[in-house]
């Protein structure tokens, strides 16, 4: 267990907890505050930490270290406050079956922790200023404060305002990068990033949070290390989830702002549909080739709502997605920066004057122009006054037993192909690449009559 203390170390207590009769090994690593540091005398030593954090950092450390060297137990307790000459400021005590991997352990923990806990160091010296110290192993935040951050941005907007704001973001993909990199960066405090999709080598070249080295994980999981690790100050969730009628009125809820980075239209109406159920601003954008177009809703006001104009969910075959047609990583970017740009201002400002119009912006020929959005008279949705039923025509692939079914990949199959289903007695499960496809056919097939089929929710990637 990993500690942060005021107190004195008690040694013996610590390895009170951390014997047993398994471990053939115990090692033990101590730091102490000596008297000097680079030519001068120190005559005591004061440390900051940020308490929830550093917790948090070293549990991940601990945890580390039990996995990589197969330990029994791991105690670490580091201080904070001011320290005396010759005090213990840290303790880490590692029990092992070997005495190879406890002492292994205990150099990894120690090395981690300096490297990666937001921990301040000050020196006060015998005939000196005190200083807070820089040391040259640590080349991470943890010399840093963290209005040092935003020093830059503080003239502009009010920091505390993007420090209490709680956002979610959906789609980790080509919009959502730069939209994550921009938030995090500016210190918006809380942010839940919602994407159930793993990165693939094609991705890279638009989705700047990722690199070869993690094609396979899933996105929402790196994109949230990779933020974190940029800006530590802020808190990051990430979930590994796909927005659907089930979910999405909870996970629109309770946020500042939902900021909509997907590529399909089912999704984006259905987060639409529960961000004017839950009165939560939304910012929504996409890009056909060049051609990028981003709104703001604000449920309450009056500026329209999507269904004033489509009051049935277009299909996706209406437009295409960078899938079909390609998309250059600069255009998309540039529209995802817009969009961070207006949550940026909307939360310092509780609000924003866009929100009256349509942004289309041609990134081939630069053109830009803004459409006046469209408010229908007694819109139910604009007013709040609609309910998100679960349609379903998806399955799960854990829900269904495979033999009782007929599983059938459409990826490389046209929409006829399935008419030797229809006659099929058996429940039939189509599935595309991510579930869009197939669930947009299956519905086809339910307003023809054919009640069997269903589309398997998340597509290939599920099974
Ligand atoms: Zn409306």
């Amino acid at each position: 267990m990993f500690k942060i203390s005021s107190e004195l170390i008690d040694r013996e207590l610590l390895i009170e907890n951390i014997k047993n009769n398994h471990a053939g090994a115990l090692v033990t690593f101590e730091g102490w505050v000596r008297d000097h540091n680079q030519g001068k005398k120190v005559s005591s030593l004061e440390y900051q930490v940020y308490a929830e954090l550093a917790i948090l950092e070293g549990e991940k450390i601990l945890k580390e270290a039990v996995e990589k060297f197969n330990l029994h137990h791991i105690e670490c307790v580091h201080r904070y406050g001011h320290l005396s000459l010759g005090d213990t400021a840290i303790w880490i005590g590692a029990t092992a079956t070997h005495r190879d991997d406890a002492y292994k352990a205990s150099r990894y923990v120690i090395d981690e922790i300096k490297f990666r806990l937001p921990i301040w160091k000050k020196e006060h010296y015998v005939s000196d200023e005190a200083k807070w110290v820089f040391c040259k192993d640590h080349h991470t935040h943890v010399h840093f404060h963290e209005e040092d951050y935003y020093q830059k941005q503080s003239k502009l907007v009010d920091q505390s305002k993007l420090k209490n704001a709680k956002v979610l973001v959906v789609g980790a993909g080509g919009l959502g990068c730069p939209v994550l990199q921009s938030l995090s960066a500016a210190g918006v405090g809380e942010i839940e990033i919602v994407d159930f999709d793993t990165i693939s080598i094609s991705n890279i070249h638009r989705q700047f949070l990722y690199s070869p080295d993690v094609v396979g994980e899933k996105k929402a999981v790196v994109a949230a290390n990779r933020l974190q690790a940029m800006n530590p100050f802020i808190k990051i969730k990430a979930t590994d989830l796909q927005l659907d009628e089930s979910n999405v009125v909870a996970l629109t809820s309770n946020r500042d702002i939902v900021i909509d980075c997907t590529d399909n239209l089912s999704t984006k109406f259905l987060m639409h549909d529960a961000c004017f159920i839950n009165k939560t601003p939304l910012i929504s954008a996409s890009i056909y080739k060049f051609e990028g177009q981003m709104r703001t809703f604000i449920p309450g006001k009056d500026f329209g709502c999507l269904r004033c104009s489509y009051e049935k969910t277009p299909k996706d075959s209406f437009i295409g997605n960078c899938n079909d047609v390609g998309v250059l990583g600069s255009s998309v970017a540039i529209i995802g920066s817009i969009q961070a740009n207006e949550a940026l201002l909307f939360l310092d400002r509780g609000g924003n004057n866009t929100a009256s119009d349509t942004l289309l912006l041609n990134l081939s020929t630069l053109e830009q122009m803004k459409l006046k959005n469209i408010k229908k008279e007694n819109c139910q949705v604009c007013l709040g006054k609609i309910s998100i039923e679960e349609d379903n025509l998806e399955l799960i692939a854990s829900e269904f037993n495979f033999n009782e079914v007929e599983l059938i990949d459409i990826r490389d199959k046209d929409d006829s192909s399935i008419e030797c289903y229809i006659e099929s007695q058996k429940k039939v499960v189509l599935y595309c690449h991510r579930g869009i496809r197939s669930k947009e056919l299956v519905a086809s097939l339910r307003d023809r009559g054919y009640s069997h089929f269903y589309s398997l929710k998340g597509g290939a990637r599920s099974l």
